[in-house]
C-alpha cells in the first residue's frame, strides 16, 4: 500500500485533472462485477482506490504514469469495469485510471477494414459507427453495450465472433496499441501485431493503452435464431453439424431445458422448456439452417435481425449473460468454466451423474486453434470452495481445461501457465512492478535479481 505521505504528495500533483477521491463513487470505480464468484467477492470486496483519475486524453495518461512512478504508487487501468475476476480492483490501493471518457475513433481505413480507435470507446457504440460504412467488430463480449474496446482486450478473451474468428489472443486479433509506459518518463509506444501480444488479455498489467487497431469484418444483417430441440444429444450434435458446415454462424450456444425455461423472454417468444441451440447467423445460412434442425427433429422457434439492437439481445442470453440472467433469479448460482474435449456428451453425462441435479449446462461453440470445440459454463448454487475444487478435478480427469472464474491472476484464470511475453513485456514497461500488482503470477514468481 503507499504511504500516505506519498499519497499526499501524488494528490497535490494531479489537483488539475478530474479525480474522484471519497464517497460511494470511488468505492463503485474501484470494483467489477467479481460479484458471480463468492470466493472472488470475500477476497475483493474491502479493496478501494485511493484516487480514481479520470484520464480524458493520452497526456493525462502520461502525467498519471509519470507521477504514480515518481512516489512509487500503483496504478491499475479501468474501462467500464465489467469484468468478472476483479481484474480492473486495486489490490495494494493506489490509483485507479479509469480510461472510459477516451472515445474518439483516430483511424478507420474503408478499404483494408482496420480500425484504431481510443480504449474507452464502447463496443456497440463503435459497431455504430461502422455499420454504415459496411464493416463491424469481429468480436464482442455479451457486455457489447457497456464494455470498453480497452478493457476487452486487456481482460476478456472471446465471445461473440469466436466461432468465426477463434479467440481474443489468436494472433490477427489484435494488429497494433499504442501504449503508456510506467516510467520516470513514460514513452508512448506504437507496438505492431508481435509485440502487442505480451499486452494482449494481460490485465493491464504491463501498460495503459491510449489506443488500439483490430481488423472488422464485413457487416451482416444476422439473424437471432432460437432451434428448440427434443433432447440435449440432438442439440449438441446439430450444433456441431452446422459449426462443421459451409455456413455463416457469428455466435452459437446450447442451452439445456432447465436454464432455457429461467432466461427472460425473446420478444414474442414463450420460451420453451427444452434444450435449445441460440444462433447468430447470416441471413444466406437460414434456409440450410432450417433444413437441417427439421431433419434432426429439431425445429427454429424464433428468428430476428439483430441489427438494429433494441430490447433483450439474443446475445444477452449467451457468454455470461446466461450467468447473470441466472443470478438475477437466484443469486446463489455461480458457474466454471471449462474448454470441453471431443466427444463432449460423456463428459456432461460423466459430471452431472457425479452429482446428480447440481450441474446446468450453457455451452458455446468456438473457434479454439482453428477447430470447432464447446467452451462449458457449468451453473451451479453455490456449495463451497470444497466441492468447486472436486469439480474441477473431476473435470480435469475428463479431460478438460478449466479456466478457472474464481481466480484473481492471469494465469490462473485462463490456461494456467505463465506467458513468458507478458512477464517481457512487464519488465520492459513497467520495470518496478506498479501496475495493477498482484494480477501478473509470472511476475510474482520470477527469481529476485
Ligand atoms: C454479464 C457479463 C457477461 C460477460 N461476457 C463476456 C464475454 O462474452 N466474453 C468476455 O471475454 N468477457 C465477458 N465478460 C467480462 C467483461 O465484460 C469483458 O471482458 C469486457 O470486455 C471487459 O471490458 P471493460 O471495459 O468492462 O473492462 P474492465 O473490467 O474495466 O477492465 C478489464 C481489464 O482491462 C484493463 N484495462 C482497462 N482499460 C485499460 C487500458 N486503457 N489500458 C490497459 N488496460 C486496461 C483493466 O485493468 C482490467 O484488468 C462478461 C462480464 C459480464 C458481467
Amino acid at each position: 500500500m503507499p504511504s500516505a505521505a506519498s499519497l499526499a504528495l501524488l494528490l497535490q500533483e494531479l489537483d488539475h485533472l478530474d479525480l474522484v477521491t471519497a464517497g460511494p463513487q470511488l468505492q463503485q470505480l474501484s470494483q467489477d462485477q467479481f460479484s458471480f464468484s463468492p470466493l472472488l467477492s470475500a477476497r475483493l470486496h474491502d479493496c478501494r482506490a485511493d484516487v480514481v483519475v479520470r484520464a480524458r486524453c493520452r497526456e493525462d495518461v502520461v502525467f498519471v504514469a509519470a507521477a504514480c512512478h515518481r512516489h512509487g504508487v500503483p496504478l491499475t487501468p479501468r474501462g467500464s469495469g465489467t469484468g468478472n475476476y476483479g481484474q480492473c480492483v486495486p489490490l495494494k490501493g493506489g490509483v485507479v485510471l479509469d480510461t472510459s471518457a477516451m472515445t474518439a475513433v483516430r483511424h478507420l481505413d474503408p478499404v483494408a477494414g482496420v480500425l484504431t480507435a481510443e480504449p474507452g470507446c464502447r463496443l456497440l457504440e463503435l459497431d455504430r459507427q461502422l455499420q454504415p460504412q459496411g464493416w463491424a467488430l469481429r468480436l464482442a463480449p455479451s457486455t457489447w453495450r457497456t464494455a470498453s474496446l480497452g478493457g476487452f482486450i486487456a481482460g476478456g478473451s472471446s465471445g461473440v465472433g469466436s466461432l468465426r474468428w477463434g479467440l481474443l489472443r489468436d494472433p490477427g486479433n489484435l494488429l497494433g496499441l499504442e501504449v503508456v509506459t510506467l516510467e520516470a518518463q513514460p514513452q508512448v509506444l506504437q507496438l505492431g501485431p508481435e509485440a502487442c501480444r505480451g499486452l494482449n488479455h494481460a490485465y493491464g498489467t504491463n501498460g495503459v493503452f491510449t489506443a488500439v487497431t483490430v481488423p472488422l469484418a464485413p457487416w451482416q444483417n444476422w439473424q437471432e435464431l432460437v432451434i428448440c430441440c427434443p433432447n440435449q444429444v440432438t442439440a449438441l450434435a446439430l450444433g456441431e453439424q452446422l459449426s462443421a458446415s459451409a455456413l455463416e454462424i457469428d455466435g452459437l450456444a446450447y442451452l439445456d431445458a432447465e436454464l432455457m425455461g429461467r432466461m427472460p423472454p425473446l420478444p414474442g417468444l414463450e420460451m420453451p422448456s427444452a434444450p435449445c441451440l441460440l444462433l447468430i447467423a447470416a441471413p444466406a445460412a437460414l434456409a440450410v439452417i432450417r433444413e437441417l434442425a427439421v431433419a434432426s427433429g429439431a425445429r427454429c422457434c424464433f428468428q430476428r435481425d439483430q441489427w438494429p439492437p433494441s430490447g433483450l439481445l439474443m446475445r444477452e442470453l449467451c457468454w455470461n449473460h446466461t450467468t447473470l440472467q441466472l443470478r438475477l433469479q437466484d443469486p446463489a448460482f455461480t458457474y466454471q468454466l471449462l474448454l470441453l474435449p471431443d466427444p463432449v456428451g460423456p463428459v456432461l453425462e460423466a459430471l452431472s451423474a457425479r452429482w446428480p441435479g447440481w450441474l446446468h449446462w450453457h455451452l458455446e461453440r468456438v473457434r479454439q486453434a482453428g477447430r470447432p470445440r464447446w467452451v462449458g459454463f457449468a451453473l451451479f448454487r453455490w456449495a463451497g470452495e470444497q466441492q468447486l475444487l472436486e469439480l474441477m478435478a473431476a473435470a480435469r480427469e475428463l479431460g478438460c481445461l478449466v479456466f478457472n472464474a474464481h481466480a484473481l491472476t492471469v494465469e490462473d484464470g485462463g490456461l494456467g501457465v505463465v506467458d513468458a511475453d507478458q512477464v517481457a513485456a512487464k519488465r520492459a514497461y513497467d520495470p518496478d512492478g506498479l501496475m495493477n500488482p498482484g494480477k501478473l503470477r509470472g511476475w510474482l514468481e520470477q527469481p529476485q535479481a
